[in-house]
């Protein structure tokens, strides 16, 4: 079994993200619906690059297939990314304007589509690991592969020195644990090491699917190291409770 599956969460910092795409910095800005270009870390690919609009219509409180009326309500807009060609949509929920093509005082803006997630470990790994795990995962979320690499490096650092190992460097870290791990735990850990190492790296992007390997190799290794054991104790609690309870049954009072 692989971890868990991604949740899906709305992150906060998008919002920031989003409106910045729109020219604005803050909610009660006015935004122009009609944008026809906008520049924008793809969240599909990666790449910062120019967007274009492909449609705009009001959902709600009436449908309109365009911003034909000059009403509030919330509005569906899809982009798509000169890059990779994929689309983004997003709802916008906007005050009235003052005729159907100007500007409208924004209330709310998410992304719908990719849906942002967030990786997450279970709490039976310890909180320094689940912590920049889940850091990690909100710069994945964002696009923000570097930074989701850093804080992968770091959630494996954690996880080293949570095994013992205390060398400076990560190569180290993960040698000094050879012969106390399964050897393909290290190979594993040697795997991820790779990722977050800006030598290597030098000059190159991180691309969204090396990331989200790393990632995964994470949860895989936080499962081996600390959910199938917890899992393996709390059964062998639960069989003593039911041999003792067996016992105390049949002995006899006093
Ligand atoms: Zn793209």
């Amino acid at each position: 079994m692989l971890g868990r599956p991604l949740r899906a969460i709305y992150l906060p910092g998008m919002t920031t993200l989003l409106l910045a795409s729109y020219g604005v910095t803050a909610i009660s800005d006015y935004v122009d619906l009609a944008k026809a270009t906008r520049q924008m870390i793809c969240a599909h690919c990666g790449y910062g690059t120019t967007q274009t609009s492909r449609d705009v219509h009001r959902i709600a409180p009436q449908y309109h297939d365009s911003l034909g009326d000059a009403s509030g309500g919330i509005f569906e807009k899809t982009w798509s990314c000169d890059y990779c060609d994929r689309v983004i949509i997003e709802l916008i929920t906007c005050g009235s304007a003052s005729s159907g093509t100007a500007s409208r005082r924004v209330k709310e803006i998410m992304q719908i589509w990719p849906a942002r997630t967030i990786r997450e470990l279970p709490p039976e790994v310890p909180e320094p690991i689940r912590d920049r795990f889940q850091e990690g995962s909100r710069c994945e979320g964002a696009a923000a592969y570097r930074g989701a690499a850093a804080m992968y490096r770091a959630a494996v650092e954690e996880l080293c020195k949570e095994r013992g190992a205390t060398k400076y460097k990560l190569y180290e870290k993960i040698e000094e644990l050879r012969g106390q791990l399964d050897e393909d735990l290290i190979v594993d850990l040697h795997e991820t090491r790779m990722l977050g190492n800006d030598s290597v790296h030098d000059g190159l992007t991180y691309s969204p699917e090396e990331v989200a390997n790393v990632a995964e190799l994470i949860v895989e290794m936080t499962q081996t190291l600390y959910i199938e054991p917890a899992k393996k104790t709390a059964m062998r609690e639960a069989r003593k409770q039911r041999r003792e309870a067996h016992k105390n049954g049949e002995s006899p009072a006093g």
